[in-house]
């Protein structure tokens, strides 16, 4: 597209279809075929899709589900948490990671996050255990990992089972290790704008963890190891087939659109470098994210978006609630002014357009608009 025909256009904040492109057909097939075979419970679309999405991760297995929060939940289940049992999570994340300990009987200890990559404030996770922590789930927010490293250590030290919500971060490493698998467990959420996203809800979650793989398979289902055979109280809670063919065709080219990411990442911080009062996205040391979003933060973050929306371009706020304020939240407890960094981002957080296929001249269209809104134009 030519310059003055994209400045017509816009920039929209998410656009699939570069990403669908290339396999829509070879999918339009597939479900052809599935309904051929009326194969649409576990059929075999899913159990391929799990041996090449571990293969992906680096992990010995990996459980289809329907959603991200199913992994987060069942994978909490599975750890059997007794009422009452703490789970430390970050102040900074996606409701989910949240509703996941509570529906598997637990209790959510928010601590902070830290200021520059905004995820878990490790010391402030270690002064949070107590007699009754059970569980760290650290979230490897906006597609960096959180100091895995560190966290591992923790969790050691005082036995607690580590779970980490890598919903946002399908193939991110940092210190070496990816996401997902050094943790007991990982959760990922293949919704649609994931880095790897379905037509529709599905979930997975990777674990070295042999027994807590077949469990997971079990709660996925009823409960069930053999067919009626109930062991667990369940759930129907699998990855649906017609998601898993859709992933299985997307899967060998998310490493190139986490490319297509990164590059479009390093395109914004170029460009946007020393811009207004705008504080870029710092990348911690040795970690390499996949930019699942690209968050800038500034003092007016709608006057900003406003701008952006009167020239066509998409923006996000991720979020603009932390979950500790959240009415569904107002039962543990917390209150405005217990963690100043996630507030302080709800407030000034503002998502600029990226995903796979993104041209320059759309970050460049961008990035433009914003300097005009700084320069004052
Ligand atoms: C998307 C997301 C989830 C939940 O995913 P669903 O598939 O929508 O259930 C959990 N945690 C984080 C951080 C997410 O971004």
């Amino acid at each position: 597209m030519t310059t003055a025909a994209l400045e017509s256009t816009g920039v929209p904040f998410l656009d699939l279809r570069p990403s669908h492109d290339p396999v829509v057909a070879a999918i339009l097939e597939d479900v052809a075929a599935l309904i051929e075979s009326n194969a649409y419970i576990n059929g075999p679309a899913v159990a391929q899709f799990e041996r090449e999405f571990a293969d992906f991760c680096g992990s010995p297995y990996s459980v289809g589900l329907a959603s991200g929060l199913d992994a987060l939940r069942l994978a909490l289940l599975a750890a059997e948490l007794e009422p009452g049992d703490e789970v430390i999570v970050p102040a900074q994340t996606f409701v989910a990671t949240l509703e996941a300990v509570t529906q598997a009987g637990g209790r959510p200890v928010i601590v902070d996050v830290r200021d520059d990559d905004y995820t878990l404030d490790v010391e402030a996770a270690e002064a949070a255990v107590g007699g009754r922590t059970r569980a760290v789930l650290p979230v490897h927010l906006y597609g960096q990992m959180a100091d895995m490293r560190s966290l591992a250590d923790l969790s050691e030290r005082h036995g607690l089972f580590l779970l980490e919500d890598a919903c946002q971060a399908h193939g991110a490493t940092r210190d070496g290790l990816g996401s997902g698998t050094v943790g007991h467990a990982g959760a990922f959420s293949f919704y649609p704008g994931k880095n790897l996203g379905a037509m529709g809800d599905a979930g997975a979650l990777v674990t070295a963890d042999d027994a807590l793989a077949t469990r997971v398979r079990a709660l996925r289902e009823h409960g069930q190891t053999r067919k009626y055979e109930h062991e667990w109280e369940g759930y129907t809670a699998r990855l649906d087939t017609i998601q898993a063919a859709v992933l299985l065709r997307k899967l060998p080219l998310l490493a190139g659109w986490n490319e297509s990411r990164r590059s479009a990442a390093q395109l914004y911080s170029d460009a946007l470098a020393d811009v207004g009062d705008l504080t870029l996205p710092a990348v911690a040391p040795r970690s390499e994210p996949v930019w699942h979003l690209y968050v800038v933060r500034t003092a007016d973050p709608s006057a900003l978006a406003d701008a952006l929306a009167a020239r066509g371009i998409g923006t996000g706020r991720h979020y603009p609630q932390p979950v500790h304020l959240a009415t569904a939240y107002a039962a543990l407890g917390y209150a405005a002014g217990d963690f100043a960094v996630a507030e302080r981002l709800a407030h000034e957080s503002l998502s600029l357009p990226i995903f796979p296929g993104i041209t320059d001249a759309q970050v460049e269209l961008v990035a433009d608009a914003v300097r005009g809104f700084f320069a004052g134009g």
